[in-house]
């Protein structure tokens, strides 16, 4: 899978702790999938008593990211795309999406779960244009340095920065926006940030009783991340950038597929998302 005279991606022994719940694997139990052991899927089962719809949030999350990816490839000269936190393989993955509009486009996926990364590498066995590498995402110099990025992505050329559904899971003392910021700053002008999280309306009402449960449950069960921040927290998420129409919106209203027929489930006030365009 590498190419020619590219550093390794990693040859470091997978060890797998089933004994603690991990976000990729609690997203994997979220959407329906496999890959999830019983310490994942009672994350799950604890916040759907929060929130019976629970999973919805983590739909509304992937389908915004299929749809970005859509977007980025068919309607701008992106043509590379660094894939921060990609999860677990699942039904259109982001380098699907993007080399089926575009054959040409090269992926980057950055995730630092060992489960993750087997599956990636197995997946990707034999494609020349999508690479793994297991940096901390939180520390945006260890991916903008990683060799594997800097072997298939040129900094030279627009880049699409995908932060979806990750930032939420940072519990680090610095303020998300400044990790944001270190990132934008390296990527050249024209490029994206595509970026979800999971949001608290603010309203001292219904949905934002409901995230603050779900915030709870998600920060209180063996996984220990779940943060739902608030809309000015989110917007300093992508510092110095143009939004691309319509902003920051719910991630299911973020140019939908088609009319809506069926009424949202409340959990959908409590996920929003981007795409930002550097000048
Ligand atoms: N981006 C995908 C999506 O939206 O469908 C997956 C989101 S999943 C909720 C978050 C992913 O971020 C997980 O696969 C997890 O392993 C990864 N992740 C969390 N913290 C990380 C870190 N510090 N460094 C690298 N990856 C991390």
């Amino acid at each position: 899978m590498t190419a020619a005279g590219s550093p390794p991606e990693s040859a470091t022994p997978i060890h797998i702790d089933t004994s603690k719940a991990s976000i990729a694997r609690v997203y994997d139990a979220f959407l329906g999938g496999k890959d999830n052991y019983e310490v994942d899927r009672q994350v799950f089962e604890g916040v759907k008593q929060a929130a019976p719809e629970a999973a919805d949030l983590a739909w509304d999350n992937r389908e915004f990211l299929i749809r970005t990816i859509r977007f980025l490839a068919s309607q701008t000269n992106v043509r590379q795309f660094l894939d921060c936190g990609s999860g677990l393989p699942t039904a259109e993955n982001t380098h699907q999406v993007a080399q089926r509009l575009n054959p040409e486009a090269r992926v980057v996926y950055v995730d630092n779960d060992p489960v993750v990364l087997a599956h990636g590498r197995a997946l990707l066995e034999e494609n020349e244009q999508t690479h793994f590498s297991p940096a901390d995402i939180f520390e945006p110099r260890n991916v903008l340095e990683d060799p594997v990025v800097n072997a298939h992505l040129d900094f030279s050329e627009p880049i699409a920065l995908l932060q979806v559904g990750t930032l939420h899971h940072y519990v680090g003392d610095r303020d998300p926006g400044e990790i944001m910021r270190e990132y934008v700053e390296a990527l050249p002008s024209g490029s994206f940030v595509v970026l979800s999280h999971f949001y608290d309306p603010e309203d001292d009402g219904y949905y934002s009783e409901l995230a603050r449960r779900m915030d709870d449950r998600f920060t209180h069960s063996p996984m220990g991340s779940g943060k739902f921040r608030t809309e000015k927290q989110i917007r300093g998420m992508f510092p110095g950038l143009e939004f691309v129409d319509p902003g920051l919106v719910l991630c299911c209203d973020w140019w939908p597929d088609g009319p809506r027929f069926k009424k949202q489930p409340e959990v959908s006030n409590c996920i929003v998302g981007a795409v930002g365009r550097k000048p």
